[in-house]
């Protein structure tokens, strides 16, 4: 068992064409762990947090012209802080893969507002990869080399498999195996593990390149469910399942060990006003409101989980009469993540910001969650010999 608190992440990313273009001043800086946010017209108004990483990848690209009004310590040679995917993926990446090896489920969400950097980190763009492939690159690496597999007599016998669904509107849509009908996969409880997607697929991969060919298969049909609703994807939740079973021969017998890595790119955090184009009614708002619900939920949860963390850290593991007052219930999301925030995971959340003064309510609420969700703590144990 391995008692821990969910690590929390904070980016920071360069200046979007439009920050640019509208000569936005830069209100983020860093200075270890600590990211400070400076109120837009009143430099005196400072505020700062403090998380398990602070991320500086803003690449100083347009800073001259901003000099005047900066607010970062001149003399401090950001060039040695920027934060690339490499060292991403080394910090928070390579931890969960060791997790997995050893049999535990870790999850890894991203949050932040739409254009703040969230797909970015998970995924990545062209050959800047995100934590997922090079996720999926390591863990075939460390089965060839067989580098986790000590406490086995005989070779481990490995399987990998992938599951990928979107939550839209509180449906839930198999991103690999897309159905022709509106209302996606029922959600159900199992008595002992929890939620799941009814009927989700989950496919044996057997390389990087099977597991980057569903990826991008999954990805063109999330871009597919969103027009058909006529919608863009920035209104919906997707979730990328990386399963790891272990058949291990130890001196007391065969054991398997089973573990899942789930990583949560989530839907912009903007409140709905900003991100519609103003009209209330129709599709656009129901849509706006069901996610809110979604995120609005995950934010109830996280308020809770964090209340009862800090009220009995002697009490912890939460217990499950305790768990019956975290709302998990209240949306498909949460359902889906209750094992990630309230049960048997290793939990990271990656909060994303822009680093421009015209964001600056969006950056501070994000801040304020993050801040919030660093008060969780989860209990993760070894998956061995699974309930089937
Ligand atoms: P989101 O998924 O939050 O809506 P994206 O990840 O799509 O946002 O990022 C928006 C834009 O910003 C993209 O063009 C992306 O390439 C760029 N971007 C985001 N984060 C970074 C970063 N850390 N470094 C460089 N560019 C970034
Ligand atoms: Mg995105």
């Amino acid at each position: 068992e391995s008692k821990d608190r969910l690590r929390v992440a904070v980016r920071v990313r360069p200046f979007n064409q439009r920050e640019v273009a509208r000569g936005c001043k830069r209100i983020v800086d860093m200075d270890g762990v600590t990211t400070y946010l400076t109120h837009p017209t009143d430099q005196a108004d400072r505020k700062s947090f403090s998380f398990d990483h602070s991320y500086w990848s803003f690449d100083g690209f347009n800073e001259d012209k901003i000099s005047g009004t900066n607010v970062a310590d001149p003399s401090h040679p950001r060039g040695h802080q920027y934060c690339d995917q490499e060292r991403l993926f080394g910090d928070l990446g390579r931890a969960m893969l060791a997790d997995t090896f050893e049999g535990y489920n870790t999850t890894l969400f991203s949050y932040g507002q739409t254009g703040s950097g969230k797909s970015y980190s998970v995924i990545g763009y062209g050959s800047n990869e995100g934590i997922i492939p090079q996720f999926c690159h390591e863990i075939f690496r460390a089965i060839d080399e067989n580098s986790f597999t000590s406490s086995s007599i005989d070779p481990i016998q490995f399987q990998v498999h992938l599951s990928m669904l979107e939550i839209y509107n509180e449906n839930v849509y198999d991103l690999l195996t897309p159905s022709k009908s509106d209302k996606g996969l029922k959600v159900r409880e199992h008595p002992k593990k929890g939620f799941y997607a009814d009927g989700l697929s989950d496919f044996v991969v057997k390389s990087y390149s099977d597991i980057e060919r569903l990826i991008k298969q999954g990805t063109l049909s999330r871009t597919v469910v969103a027009t058909n609703m006529n919608a863009t994807s920035s209104r919906s939740h997707t979730i990328v399942s990386i399963g790891l079973d272990q058949k291990r021969t130890t001196q007391n017998g065969e054991i398997t060990i089973t573990s899942v890595v789930n990583i949560v790119d989530l839907a912009g955090s903007e409140r709905v006003s900003k991100a519609g184009t103003g009209n209330t009614s129709g599709e656009r708002f129901r849509e706006g409101v069901a996610i809110n619900q979604s995120l609005q939920c995950l934010g109830h949860c996280i308020h809770a989980l964090a209340e009862s963390s800090s009220a009995s850290s002697s009490n912890f593991p939460i217990n499950s009469h305790k768990n019956q007052r975290i709302p998990f219930r209240d949306s498909v999301l949460t359902k889906l993540l209750m094992n990630a925030l309230g049960g048997n995971s290793k939990t990271i959340m990656v909060a994303s910001i822009s680093p421009a003064d015209i964001h600056y309510e969006e950056t501070l609420s994000t801040l304020r969650y993050a801040d919030r969700a660093k008060q969780i703590r989860t209990r993760a144990i070894v998956n061995e010999n699974p309930i089937e």
